[in-house]
């Protein structure tokens, strides 16, 4: 069988693919229990090839093991933007909409029980809000008719603190509840 990903993968819709080492796709089971969708790769995913394996998916995935019992091999785990923006820069709104059909497409083919969008910029993007964080996060609300939830990014949590941890951890002791 050939690459079904050839298209992503030699992805030109926007300018980050002329600074991108990577597309970063994503990885994990076809109608997962839970669907983790980030908001863009960075320096290690860029050169790694998956997303959240630096500092900030160590921390995520241990959280969610402690909360959920999942662990990363049963989550499928994505971004809503594929390429590393330069110098982690926040994705711009035409490098979102640029590449709002893949994360439309991923969401329909894995078909995932629940989605848990880490941090502003995925949490906005997929509910189509401008509503910020801390009135998004922790609340069931849906994406294409599957339970979804917001929590804060990793990269926050390690910037401030525990607070944001204790916030991300009750976020997902909800998201725990729905999936049991
Ligand atoms: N931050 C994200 O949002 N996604 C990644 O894949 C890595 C860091």
């Amino acid at each position: 069988m050939g690459d079904p990903f050839v298209e992503l993968r030699n992805c030109t819709r926007c300018a980050l693919s002329e600074t991108r080492q990577r597309v970063v796709i994503g990885s994990g089971p076809q109608h997962p229990r839970l669907m983790v969708v980030g908001e863009a790769p960075g320096k290690n995913e860029d050169e790694g090839g998956e997303p959240f394996i630096g500092r900030s998916g160590q921390l995520l995935f241990r959280l969610i093991e402690e909360e959920t019992g999942l662990t990363r091999v049963d989550c499928f785990v994505t971004n809503v933007v594929k390429c590393r923006p330069p110098q982690n820069r926040t994705p711009n709104a035409k490098e979102l909409s640029a590449c709002r059909p893949w994360i439309d497409e991923q969401l329909r083919t894995v078909s995932p029980a629940l989605i848990l969008a880490v941090g502003n910029t995925a949490a906005q993007s997929l509910f189509q809000t401008k509503e910020a964080m801390g009135v998004l996060h922790g609340e069931l609300r849906t994406i294409g008719g599957v339970k979804a939830l917001a929590t804060y990014h990793p990269a926050a949590a390690l910037r401030q603190g525990n607070n944001v941890v204790e916030m991300m951890r009750h976020d997902l002791a909800t998201l725990a509840q729905e999936l049991s």
